[in-house]
């Protein structure tokens, strides 16, 4: 009898305890300032977490008093937000150029040619593939030539690509090895959606735009594979420090689907992927046979179509003529019966078309084939990356056919220094214009374009809001009416790109039943002008954590 009832004792103790701590979960976050970016932006203290998922956020009290976790973080007050996803990015492509050597901010053509020296002193490759110059940092408009780059590499073929990937400049003995004049035979200017740049002479002077680059890539080395896996994992670790647990890849070639799919597979890339394929017979095949198709963390249900070239390189298609060029309109880089057909394709296999649309002229374009599709599918959501120059009078057409604009706000403080020698003043009134395209919409997914420009999300708040460089330059801001207020910027980062990748349901906000993918950042997160360096503290994806300070 004292048996039984020091048992019943023992049990109305151990009920009593477990009815006290409620509901079990795997991982409470508590004590911190957790921005839900749900529909009224909500500030909630406490989420508690269970197999992957949220499974409520709310005050402290009332997270801590229902539920028992197995592991308590006391956030300490820290800003938690929804992971960071990268609406337009190059994973694949960062990885290669690690490979080669790096010449982004190179102050002088001197600079990058003792970059290139070194390199090769080190490495003694068989050719040399450079990537990143930017002639006007160089207090240069025009694109170098490269008689400094053949008196330096009289022997070895050099291949360097400008910053913005759209152009390359190449010395003699690569000219000669790829019998570049050869190919090009009695056309020399007939590249479809290139150019070889040439002397009065008919020489080339070296510089290689868009599709004319197409004629060295027989000449350029195979990187490893084993290389390339180890770099997009030392990537995959610098996106997690900054909180960023998604991306969009626009464009992947068909060993970078290859690639992709292994990694995915045996769990080495852990990061959300969304991937558009570069339209080869390769990738419409697969996606004819897959249809909208997921591997794990990888989602492929999209084409990526480049439209044109970039500005940096004059390669952007424009209705009128550069404003230091004159007659010269750029080129697009896709022709037009082909764009149709990738949007077939696209309407065909259930895939999302992504147009790379730079000038005003291919923006226009691909606006109208969008039209077209809104009438047979109002929510297609085919998205225009970059959306850089529009004319003014086509902005409303954004609206009309209801195409989402993916921008890249760095680009805006990238350009500045030139971009109205580019194109005047007038047609400024629509380029970067990321606030007049976000009321089209009613969205805007924000991204980076790594590596063209740094991966930082820190940087792109920064340029969104602030509209200028980290030394506030300039000090008003550039085109400071198409800023983006600091919510907005955070809903691009999260929320709209989750929707722009018809991931919506699963990510881009702390609510229940979505993914626990989620950051505490060290420092507030803010657009302070006086920008402050910001990571995070802790990364989770699928309530896994894949990052910590600790
Ligand atoms: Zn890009």
């Amino acid at each position: 009898m004292k048996f039984l009832s020091s048992l019943s004792f023992v049990l109305l103790l151990l009920c009593f305890n477990s009815c006290m701590k409620g509901e079990s979960v795997d991982l409470i976050i508590h004590n911190a300032r957790i921005h839900t970016m749900d529909e009224q932006l909500n500030i909630e203290d406490a989420v508690a977490i269970k197999d992957g998922l949220i499974v409520e956020v709310g005050p402290e009290r009332q997270i801590l008093n229902k539920y028992s976790a197995d592991e308590y973080i006391d956030a300490a007050q820290r800003d938690v937000y929804p992971g960071f996803e990268d609406a337009h990015a190059h994973l694949l492509g960062f990885a290669r150029r690690k490979t080669m050597v790096e010449l982004a901010g190179s102050k002088s053509y001197e600079e990058m040619l003792l970059r290139l020296e070194k390199f090769e002193a080190k490495y003694e490759p068989e050719v040399l593939v450079g990537f990143g110059w930017d002639q006007s940092l160089w207090g240069m408009t025009e694109l170098p030539d490269n008689k400094k780059l053949n008196e330096r590499f009289p022997d070895i073929p050099v291949f360097i690509r400008r910053v913005d990937g759209h152009s390359a400049l190449v010395n003699q003995k690569m000219i000669e090895v790829s019998r570049l004049m050869e190919q090009l035979g009695d056309l020399p200017a007939g590249i479809e959606g290139g150019q070889v740049v040439l002397n009065d002479d008919g020489s080339p002077t070296g510089m290689l735009v868009d599709n004319a680059m197409g004629l060295m890539w027989n000449e350029l080395p195979e990187i490893s594979e084993e290389e390339v896996k180890k770099m997009m994992l030392e990537i995959q670790h610098d996106l997690f420090v900054y909180g960023i647990t998604g991306i969009h890849e626009a464009g992947i070639d068909d060993d970078g689907l290859k690639l992709l799919e292994e990694m995915v597979s045996n769990g080495e890339l852990e990061l959300n992927i969304y991937g558009m394929l570069y339209p080869t017979k390769n990738n419409i095949s697969f996606a004819r046979k897959n249809g909208i198709y997921t591997n794990k963390n990888l989602i492929i249900r999209s084409f990526k179509v480049v439209g044109d070239g970039a500005l940096g390189s004059r390669g952007a298609c424009m209705k009128e003529p550069y404003s230091d060029k004159p007659g010269h309109l750029g080129f697009l880089t896709t022709p037009m019966e082909r764009i149709r057909e990738i949007a077939r394709i696209c309407e065909e296999t259930g895939y999302q078309m992504n147009t790379h649309a730079i000038g005003d002229s291919t923006n226009k374009l691909i606006l109208n084939i969008n039209r077209e599709m809104f009438e047979r599918n109002p929510d297609h959501r085919w998205r225009l990356e970059h959306a850089q120059v529009v004319d003014v009078e086509d902005i409303p057409l954004f609206g009309k056919s209801a195409t989402l604009p993916s921008v890249q706000p760095t680009h805006a403080i990238s350009d500045q220094r030139w971009a109205e020698e580019r194109i005047g003043h007038e047609r400024l009134k629509g380029a970067y214009a990321y606030k007049s395209l976000l009321d089209q919409y009613g969205m805007v997914a924000l991204g980076t374009d790594f590596p063209i420009e740094d991966l930082n999300p820190f940087r792109t708040i920064h340029a969104a809001v602030n509209r200028n460089t980290l030394e506030n330059d300039p000090p008003e801001g550039f085109l400071k009416d198409e800023a983006l207020s600091f919510d907005e910027c955070m809903q691009g980062m999260t929320k709209w790109a989750a929707f722009a990748s018809f991931q919506e349901d699963r990510l881009g906000t702390i609510e229940e039943g979505k993914e626990a993918t989620i950051v505490i950042f060290v420092n507030p997160v803010s657009a302070n002008p006086n920008f402050k360096q910001n990571f995070a503290h802790s990364t989770f994806i699928k309530g896994k954590k894949v990052y910590s300070v600790e």
